[in-house]
C-alpha cells in the first residue's frame, strides 16, 4: 500500500511515523513545500524574543534523518499543486519549477492553515510580517538584527499576537497590540481578559482595542498604521496575528467537500468526502463536542492526536473513531499564564445556551509556604444538571495543571460536582488541602443547589441604587479604602446585629473582597427571612478589574534630548532588593538613587511584583527616569536613570503636595499600615507628618523608659495601656495578644519589615513625628516617655501641615 502525505509538520510527519510504525512494509512519501519538516513551530515566538537562543533547537528532525529512522520517502521543497482523484496521483513542483506526478492509493491532508492578510492598502510595504512558519521567523529575526526598530505594533490580540508582543518586548522593542474586539484573547471572557489587559499594561505594552485598521502608509518616520477612527500609529514594524484560514485550494481544486466554517470536511474517521482521502489538523473543521456545531480548531495537540488515529485507520480501515476537541489552550502573557477549556460564557450566550458560572481567587498553593501566587478561576455550568461546560484561568503557578483536570471533566461529560470528587495529590509547596479545582465545584454547587444567588459583575454595575440595596459585608477600613458607589457598610461580623438596618422589601446585593464573605452574609441573611439576597460572583476583586476604565493609548515614546540616556552610561549601579516587600523596595531605590550622580543608571531586582508599578510611579513624581522594567521567574528588574531634577533627600521636600495622617489607634495592623504609607510618600519627596493622638502615642514609646513621676491616673494608664509599640495588639484576631505575635512571625517570615524597623525608616526619611500635646496631658504621657525624634504640638500644628497636603488620612 503507498501513503501519500501533503505537509510535514504537526500532522503530517505525527502520521508519517505512526504509519511506519504500524505497517513496516507500507510505502510513505511525505511532501512538503517549506525547507524544513517537524520543527517546533510553537517555539518561533520565542526564537524570535531570545528565550530560545539556538535555531536549531526547533528543529526536532532534519529531513535526512526522520527519512532514515522510519524508512520515508520525504521531499522537501516540493509542493502538491493538483490532486487527481480519479487517476489517484497528485501533481507537485520542486523548487526549480519541475513538475511530476506521483500516485497513491491513500492520500493524507495536513497542509495546516495560513495567516489572514486581508486586501488593505499598503499591507505589502516593507517590515509589515507575519508568522506561521521559520521562513517568516528568519525575516522577522533578520529585520530586527538588521533595521534595529524600536518599536512594533502588533495586530490582533490572539495567543500567538500575545506572544509575540511578549518576545518583541524581551527583544528590546516598545511593543503596541492593536485589537478590534474589545478584549484581548478571544476564547476567554471579558472579566478574565480585563486581567490580562491590566497585566500587559503593567508591562509597558499600549494596548489598542475596538480598533480596526484601515490601512498602512510607509513614511520617513516608520509605517503609519491608520484605524477606521482616524486614529493612527506609526511603528518601526508590523506583526499581523489577525487569524488564520485552513489551506483548503487543493482540496477544493480536486472537488473535495468543505464544511460550513470552510474547513475540509471530515467524518469521525477523520476521512473526507473522498474514502481515499484523509484529513487532520488546521485545514479540517469538526463538531465541537458540547456545541456539537462544525468548528475550526487551530492547535498543535489535537493535530498530533487526529494524525495518530488517520494512520490506524488508513492502514487497519476504520475503526477508531475521533471524539473532537473542546479547544483546551493555555499561553505565556509576559508573567501571566493564560489558558481556558470548553466554551466561554460569551459563546454560550451567542448559541442561546443557558449557562451559570462561578469565580473564585484562591492561591496557587498554600498561602503559609512561600512563593504562592494568586490566580482566577472562571467556571460555566448548565444550570439544569451542573455539566461543566467551559473553564478558564488566569494567574501565575499552576495554572497549567489545573485546566487539564477541567479539560478531563468536560471532556467526559462530567458536572460541578466531579471536579469535587477529583483526588490531588496534595503538599503545601504544591497546592492546599482544597485544591483551587474543588473549590470552584464547592462555589458552583452552591449556586447550582440556591444555596447562593449569584450576581453577575455586569448586574452589579447596572444595578439601580433606588431598586436595591447595595451592601459592602467588609470591615469598615476595607470599606473605607474604596466600595461601589451607594454601597453601605454592614461588615459580616455584625451582620447578626445589624441587620435590622437592611431594607426587607428590596433585594439586597452583597459583595466583598473575593466573594466568600458576601457568600457566609447571604447566608445569615436568608435564614433570617430576607428573601431577595445575592452575593457578588468574583468579588470586588473581580468587579474592579472588569469595570476599570483602561488608560488612552499614546503612541511610542520619541526620546527627547533631555531623556535620552547615554549610549554608554558612565556607570550602572545594581542593587539587590529581593526578599523584601513593599515600600522596602522603593526606599532602596530612593537611598541608592540619592548616592549615584546624574545620569547614571541604578539597576534594582526586587520580588515585590508591585515594584515596577511603583518605582514607574515614583520616577515620574521625582524627576527621574523610568528606562525599563523586566520580570522573570518572579524577579522583578527595573533600570533608572537619575534625572538632574531627582529629589535629593528629605529635606528637598515638596511641601505643597504633602501628606499627613493621624494616628488615633494603637491597633498593631493599623500603626503597621500608617508608617508603609509613611515611608512610601516619603520616598517620592514629600513632606510627610504623622500626628500621633490618644491611643496612637503608645506607637511612638521608648522601649527602655526612664522613671517620671505621674498623678495617680497617669499611673493608672501607664498600667493599663501598652508600654511601648512591641506591646501593640492586632485590630482583629488579637486572642490575648497571640494574634499580634502571629503577625510579628509572619511578617519576619516573609521579610515585611517590623514595626520599629518601619518606624526607624520612616525618621530615617525625614517624616515628621508629632505627638497630641492634649491626648498626652489626659494620657497622662511624659515627653520623656518618647522617642527623641517625636516633637509635641497641638491641633494648630497639625492643621499648618495638612493646609499644605494634598492627603490626609485618619486612621
Ligand atoms: C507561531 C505559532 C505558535 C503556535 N503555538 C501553539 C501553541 O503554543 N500551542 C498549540 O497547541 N498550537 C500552537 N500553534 C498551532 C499549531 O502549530 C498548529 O495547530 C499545528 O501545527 C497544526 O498542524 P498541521 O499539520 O495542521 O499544520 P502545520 O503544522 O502548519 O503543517 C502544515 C504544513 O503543510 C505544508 N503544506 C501546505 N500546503 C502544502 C502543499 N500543497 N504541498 C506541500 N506542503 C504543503 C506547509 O508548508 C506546512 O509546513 C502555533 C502556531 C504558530 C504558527
Amino acid at each position: 500500500m503507498k501513503y501519500v502525505i501533503i505537509g510535514g509538520v504537526a500532522g503530517g510527519a505525527t502520521a508519517a511515523a505512526r504509519l511506519r510504525r504500524i505497517s513496516e512494509d507500507a510505502e510513505v512519501v511525505l511532501f512538503e513545500k517549506g525547507e524544513y519538516i517537524s520543527y517546533a513551530n510553537c517555539g518561533l515566538p520565542y526564537y524570535i524574543g531570545g528565550a530560545i537562543s539556538d535555531r536549531e533547537k526547533l528543529f526536532v528532525q532534519t529531513p535526512e534523518a526522520f527519512g532514515r529512522r522510519f524508512n520515508i520517502d520525504v521531499r522537501t521543497l516540493s509542493e502538491v499543486i493538483k490532486i487527481d482523484r480519479d487517476a489517484k496521483n497528485v501533481t507537485v513542483r520542486t523548487a526549480t519549477g519541475k513538475e511530476y506526478t506521483e500516485s497513491y492509493d491513500r492520500l493524507l491532508l495536513s497542509p495546516g492553515a495560513s495567516p489572514v492578510r486581508p486586501p488593505l492598502p499598503g499591507i505589502d510595504s516593507e517590515g509589515i510580517f507575519t508568522l506561521r512558519n521559520v521562513a517568516d521567523t528568519d525575516a522577522i529575526k533578520g529585520f530586527i538584527s538588521q533595521s534595529r526598530p524600536a518599536n512594533a505594533v502588533i495586530i490582533g490580540a490572539g495567543f500567538i499576537g500575545l506572544e509575540m508582543a511578549e518576545n518583541l518586548h524581551d527583544a528590546g522593542l516598545q511593543v503596541a497590540v492593536v485589537e478590534m474586539a474589545n478584549q484581548v484573547m478571544a476564547p476567554i471572557d471579558f472579566s478574565m481578559a480585563s486581567i490580562v489587559h491590566e497585566h500587559l499594561l503593567a508591562e509597558g505594552v499600549q494596548l489598542y482595542l475596538e480598533k480596526a485598521v484601515e490601512s498602512f502608509k510607509k513614511t520617513d518616520a516608520g509605517i503609519e498604521v491608520k484605524f477606521k477612527s482616524g486614529e493612527s500609529i506609526t511603528t518601526d514594524m508590523v506583526i499581523l496575528s489577525i487569524g488564520v484560514r485552513p489551506n483548503t485550494s487543493l482540496a477544493v481544486d480536486a472537488g473535495i467537500e468543505l464544511g460550513p466554517m470552510r474547513g475540509i470536511r471530515v467524518n469521525e474517521y477523520l476521512q473526507t468526502s473522498d474514502p481515499d482521502i484523509y484529513a487532520v489538523g488546521d485545514a479540517i473543521e469538526y463538531p465541537h463536542p458540547i456545541s456539537q456545531q462544525p468548528w475550526l480548531n487551530y492547535l498543535a495537540g489535537p493535530a498530533n492526536r487526529q494524525a495518530r488515529i488517520v494512520a490506524d485507520n488508513m492502514v487497519f480501515g476504520n475503526k477508531q473513531t475521533y471524539e473532537g476537541s473542546i479547544g483546551t489552550s493555555v499561553a505565556k502573557v509576559f508573567d501571566l499564564t493564560v489558558a481556558a477549556t470548553g466554551l466561554p460564557a460569551k459563546r454560550l450566550k451567542q448559541m442561546g445556551v443557558e449557562y451559570l458560572s462561578a469565580t473564585i481567587h484562591p492561591n496557587s498553593h498554600a498561602g503559609y509556604y512561600p512563593g504562592a501566587t494568586p490566580m482566577t478561576i472562571k467556571v460555566v455550568f448548565s444550570p439544569a444538571d451542573g455539566m461543566l461546560l467551559g473553564a478558564q484561568i488566569v494567574g501565575y503557578d499552576g495554572v497549567d495543571k489545573r485546566i487539564d483536570e477541567f479539560a478531563l471533566v468536560i471532556k467526559r461529560g462530567g458536572t460541578v460536582e466531579d471536579l469535587q470528587k477529583i483526588e490531588q495529590a496534595y503538599a503545601p509547596p504544591y497546592s492546599s488541602a482544597k485544591d483551587p479545582v474543588a473549590v470552584a465545584g464547592y462555589v458552583a454547587s452552591n449556586i447550582l443547589s440556591g444555596n447562593m444567588d449569584p450576581l453577575y459583575w455586569r448586574e452589579m454595575r447596572d444595578a439601580d441604587p433606588t431598586k436595591v440595596a447595595i451592601v459592602d459585608v467588609r470591615t469598615a477600613d476595607e470599606f473605607a479604602l474604596s466600595s461601589i458607589p451607594g454601597a453601605i457598610n454592614v461588615p459580616l461580623d455584625d451582620m447578626r446585629q445589624r441587620m435590622a438596618q437592611l431594607p426587607i422589601d428590596r433585594p439586597l446585593y452583597l459583595y466583598c473582597g473575593v466573594g466568600l464573605r458576601g457568600y457566609l452574609a447571604s447566608c445569615i441573611l436568608r435564614q433570617n427571612g430576607f428573601k431577595k439576597v445575592r452575593n457578588l460572583v468574583g468579588g470586588l476583586k473581580l468587579y474592579k478589574t472588569a469595570t476599570a476604565i483602561l488608560p488612552t493609548p499614546k503612541g511610542f515614546d520619541t526620546p527627547s534630548a533631555n531623556d535620552r540616556i547615554d549610549a554608554a552610561p558612565s556607570r550602572t549601579v545594581k542593587v539587590d532588593a529581593c526578599g523584601i516587600s513593599c515600600p522596602g523596595p522603593i526606599l532602596k531605590l530612593k537611598n541608592n538613587i540619592d548616592a549615584i550622580a546624574e545620569g547614571e543608571v541604578l539597576e534594582v531586582t526586587a520580588t515585590d511584583p508591585g515594584f515596577p508599578r511603583d518605582a514607574e510611579a515614583w520616577c515620574k513624581s521625582t524627576g527621574n527616569r523610568f528606562v525599563s522594567a523586566t520580570s522573570n521567574a518572579g524577579l522583578h528588574t527595573v533600570v533608572v536613570a537619575k534625572g538632574s531634577t531627582s529629589t535629593k533627600g528629605p529635606v528637598e521636600v515638596d511641601t505643597e503636595k504633602g501628606k499627613t495622617f493621624i494616628l488615633f489607634s494603637d491597633d498593631l495592623d493599623k500603626a503597621l499600615a500608617t508608617f508603609v504609607l509613611a515611608n512610601g510618600a516619603a520616598a517620592t519627596g514629600k513632606k510627610v507628618t504623622i500626628f500621633f493622638t490618644f491611643w496612637g502615642l503608645n506607637a511612638i514609646k521608648k522601649e527602655r523608659k526612664p522613671a517620671v513621676k505621674k498623678d495617680f491616673f497617669g499611673r493608672m494608664f501607664s498600667f493599663m495601656l501598652p508600654s511601648n509599640s512591641k506591646k501593640l495588639k492586632l485590630s482583629k484576631m488579637s486572642m490575648g495578644g497571640l494574634g499580634g505575635k502571629m503577625m510579628r512571625h509572619i511578617m519576619k517570615k516573609k521579610n515585611v519589615d517590623s514595626l520599629e524597623s518601619l518606624r526607624a525608616q520612616a525618621i530615617e526619611n525625614g517624616v515628621e513625628f508629632i505627638a497630641c500635646q492634649m491626648s498626652m496631658d489626659v494620657m497622662g504621657v511624659t515627653r520623656e516617655e518618647l522617642l527623641d525624634e517625636v516633637a509635641i504640638g497641638g491641633v494648630a500644628a497639625y492643621m499648618d501641615r495638612a493646609e499644605n497636603a494634598n492627603v490626609n488620612l485618619f486612621i
